[in-house]
């Protein structure tokens, strides 16, 4: 049976970004081919209405802004709210979402000023699927990824 990973569109190369580009990480793709994965894309951002490309936002509390004043909070939990019933839909065993962004941060955030400082803290799908007791690694914790799917597959 396929292991269901739920992932950040942009992780596998997706132009989804705010940007209009991706974060594609080889070594994760190559780390996935070594199993019997399934992997269901989201990009909650997309999901929200936001478009591509779009102004970046940050979290600042439990609203999001854009860098130019708008309060998106509304498209980011409508984000968040998609990607949650897609998970639950497929199943899925864990999830692998992008670092620091404002959706997918699963453990450090921007600081809400727009100067690159990043704290701790989650992304609003990030949030709401840890809320729901959904595993999530990122991108920069390949080893952990690794010894779950190796888990996962006995
Ligand atoms: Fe990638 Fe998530 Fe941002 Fe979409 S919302 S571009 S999937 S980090």
């Amino acid at each position: 049976k396929k292991i269901k990973v739920l992932i950040s569109a942009c992780l596998l190369g997706d132009n989804v970004k705010y940007s209009g580009g991706n974060n594609l990480t080889p070594e994760l793709v190559t780390l996935l081919e070594k199993y019997e994965v399934k992997t269901i894309k989201i990009c909650p951002e997309c999901f929200g209405g936001l478009e591509i490309p779009r102004v970046p936002s940050e979290i600042l509390g439990d609203k999001v802004f854009s860098k130019d004043g708008k309060d998106i909070t509304e498209e980011f939990l409508k984000g968040a709210e998609k990607s949650y019933i897609i998970s639950k839909k497929n199943k899925i065993d864990f999830a692998i979402l992008k670092e620091r962004s404002p959706s997918c941060g699963s453990s450090f955030i921007y600081d809400g000023s727009f100067s690159g400082k990043v704290i701790q803290g989650k992304g609003f799908t990030a949030r709401k699927l840890s809320k729901e007791n959904i595993i999530i690694f990122s991108e920069e914790n390949l080893e952990e990824i690794e010894k779950y799917l190796e888990k996962l597959s006995k």
